[in-house]
């Protein structure tokens, strides 16, 4: 029986993916073998890694000035591949802080240059986008830096810091297609897949033209963007299965009636679990009202024990991976793209049920 998968990543896919992949994975069409068993240069697999890209293309609108990359090394590489490869002019960065995947991007880019942090909620646990001012933006800096969905605290960035002619470079990995964004007003997005696009294994980089070739000789070759536009993420050899389950992830994603419709399915979703922690006696939101993610839900009772109670009933009930990240603790719902309404409705009764048993307890 399958369960609700409320896993912050590796994360749920929708079911139809995963039963096309099921008979498919003998044998691919009319090739006579699995996609894993096919050259990555093959006719048949040329066919998969460029529709993959042309569907990216057209459901996130991409304009024609960006290049997108299937790479490996997960989102973490990218912490270190954006400041290798931009960090050529000033060798400055502001960033915004805003939780453990921010710090780390911080921590990858102060190896090759001077980092500014402009604004930071680590004080407050992360619980909030910090407050900044343009003012304190420098305009010589290489490029400006966000994590715009916050997996582990459940924040996000609802408006893009304007930051003129610094191109910025955005952390996608859990938000990526859950809304509609203008592509144009980044510089880099990435995203590890395995949230909203498909499994681990494969990251998405959506680069503008003109951030391409300015990476030092001693680069190496593999963390140049330049290799992998040259080579259409075709250098070495790609991790194609996991290509061609974005391919079919995006196939899925066009059936739902693109990332506008799907953007209102997530915000009627995230609704369900706000507005029932919003007036729960039991339960409590941990993201500030204002920046909440669509994505992640972080809840508490405010009691640790009652936490774990709620996660080991709720996993016997087939709600699983409610429990937080091991730095917040308390639960979070991840509610992915692929999340049926229904899962989060089931979570929602289970939260009604479990508070009309343990009542106020926790607060
Ligand atoms: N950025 C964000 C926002 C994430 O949530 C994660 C993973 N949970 C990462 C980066 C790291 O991704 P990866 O494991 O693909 O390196």
């Amino acid at each position: 029986m399958r369960v609700y998968n409320f896993s912050a990543g590796p994360a749920v896919l929708p079911v139809e993916v995963l039963e096309k992949a099921q008979r498919e994975l003998v044998c691919f069409e009319d090739v006579g073998m699995s996609v894993m068993e096919m050259s990555h240069r093959s006719k048949a697999y040329m066919k998969i890694i460029e529709e993959a890209e042309a569907k990216l293309r057209s459901l996130m609108h991409i304009p024609d000035n960006y290049h997108v990359l299937f790479l490996q090394g997960g989102a973490s590489l990218q912490f270190a591949m954006a400041p290798l490869n931009l960090l050529v002019g000033s060798k400055k960065a502001d960033f915004i802080d805003t939780g453990v995947w921010s710090s780390k991007a911080i921590k990858e880019a102060k190896k090759f240059g001077s980092v500014n942090v402009i604004a930071s909620s680590k004080a407050d646990t992360y619980s909030h986008i910090p407050s900044y001012s343009k003012e304190s933006f420098d305009p010589e800096a290489d490029y400006f830096y966000i994590c715009q969905n916050n997996t582990i605290y459940g924040t996000k960035f609802t408006t893009l810091p304007d930051t003129g002619n610094v191109p910025l470079v955005a952390d996608l990995s859990s938000c990526i297609m859950s809304e509609e964004i203008d592509v144009s007003k980044y510089g880099i997005i990435f995203a590890g897949a395995q949230k909203n696009l498909g499994p681990a294994g494969v990251t998405v980089v959506i680069i503008r033209n003109d951030l391409v070739g300015k990476a030092s000789e001693r680069v190496p070759t593999m963390l140049n963007y330049q290799t992998h536009v040259e080579n259409g993420s075709m250098f070495n050899t790609p991790p194609t299965y996991a290509i061609y389950m974005l391919k079919l992830v995006f196939e899925w994603v066009e059936s739902q009636g693109g990332v506008a419709a799907l953007e209102k399915k997530n915000k009627e979703k995230a609704d369900l679990i706000y507005d029932f922690l919003d007036q729960s006696k039991c339960f409590k939101g941990t993201a500030a009202k204002e920046d909440r993610s669509l994505m992640n839900v972080p809840f508490v009772t405010g009691d640790e024990a009652l936490d774990a109670t709620f996660v080991k009933a709720a996993t016997a009930t087939g709600l699983v991976n409610l429990k937080g990240h091991r730095s917040v603790g308390g639960m979070r719902a991840s509610i992915y793209n692929a999340m049926p309404i229904e899962g989060v409705r089931a979570l929602v009764n289970f939260m009604k049920d479990f508070e009309a048993q343990y009542g106020g307890v926790g607060q």
